[in-house]
C-alpha cells in the first residue's frame, strides 16, 4: 500500500519565494517546516571544507561516509543544521554555498544520502517541505503539491534585498547571472532535475506580495486537508 504523507511539498526555482512563504504556512497551519536547500547546503560546505571540487563525484561520494548531517526545530520553528555536531546554520546562507549546493546536489549519490532523512521526517511529523524534486521524488505522496515560480527578474529582486540586507554587497546583473546559471543547472541536471509535479498547483507570485502568497497556499491547505488547517 502507499504510503500517505500529511505534507505540503513545494518545489520552484531560487528565488521564487519558498523557504519565507513555507515557513509562514507551517507556522499557520501548525506544521513544521522543512528546508531541504539547507541540508544540500550543509553537504555543501563539507565539500569546501575538505577542499574537493563540488562536481567530482567520486570524490564527494567519498566523503559522504564521513558526514554526520542532522538538523532540529527549536520552540521558533527555525531550522538548525548541523555537521558533525556543529551549527552551522549562518554559515551556509552564502552565494558561494549555493554555488556548491547546486553543484553537489547534481551528484545521484548525494541525492540518495540525503533521500532518507527527509522522508523519515515527513513519516514523524506533518511537514511543509520546501525543494526542487519534494513533490516529484521525495514525498511523491504528499496531500498538497505546490510549484512556487516567478520571473527570474522578481526572483533576482528579492534576492538582491535578501543579501544586501545582511551586508552582501552583490549587485542585480551578479544576482540575476547566478540565479540563471543556478537556474539552469538544477533544471537540466540528469539526477532529480527541477520540475513541476505533474498534480502540482502552479502558484506565480511575479506580481503577488508575500502575504498575498501565503493567504493563497493557507486556503488551498483549508481545501486538501480540512478547515482547521491554515485557519
Ligand atoms: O533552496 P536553496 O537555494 O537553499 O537550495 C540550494 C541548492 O540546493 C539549489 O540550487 C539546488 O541545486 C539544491 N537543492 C536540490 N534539491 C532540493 C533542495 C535544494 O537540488 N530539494
Amino acid at each position: 500500500m502507499k504510503e500517505q504523507f500529511c505534507a505540503v511539498a513545494i518545489d520552484g526555482p531560487s528565488g521564487a519565494g519558498k523557504s519565507t512563504v513555507a515557513r509562514a504556512v507551517a507556522a499557520r497551519c501548525g506544521f513544521i517546516y522543512v528546508d531541504t536547500g539547507a541540508i544540500y547546503r550543509t553537504v555543501g560546505l563539507a565539500v569546501r571544507r575538505a577542499e574537493k571540487d563540488p562536481h567530482d563525484e567520486a570524490a564527494v561520494a567519498a566523503l559522504l561516509p564521513e558526514l554526520d548531517i542532522r538538523f532540529d526545530h527549536g520552540p521558533d520553528g527555525i531550522q538548525r543544521m548541523f555537521l558533525n555536531g556543529e551549527d552551522v546554520s549562518g554559515l551556509i546562507r552564502s552565494p558561494e554555498m549555493s554555488m556548491y549546493a547546486s553543484a553537489v546536489s547534481a551528484i545521484p549519490a548525494v541525492r540518495a544520502f540525503l533521500l532518507d532523512m527527509q522522508r523519515q521526517t515527513a513519516r514523524t511529523h506533518k511537514v511543509v517541505m520546501d525543494g526542487r524534486d519534494i513533490g516529484t521524488v521525495v514525498l511523491p505522496q504528499a496531500g498538497l503539491k505546490i510549484f512556487l515560480t516567478a520571473s527570474p527578474e522578481a526572483r533576482a529582486r528579492r534576492r538582491l534585498l535578501e543579501l544586501n540586507a545582511k551586508g552582501d554587497p552583490s549587485t542585480f546583473d551578479q544576482v540575476l547571472a547566478d540565479m540563471v546559471q543556478r537556474d539552469e543547472q538544477d533544471s537540466t541536471r540528469a539526477a532529480a532535475p527541477l520540475k513541476a509535479a505533474e498534480d502540482a498547483v502552479l502558484v506565480d507570485t511575479s506580481d503577488m506580495t508575500r502575504d498575498e502568497t501565503v493567504e493563497h497556499i493557507c486556503a488551498l491547505v483549508r481545501d486538501r486537508f480540512g478547515p482547521e488547517a491554515g485557519a
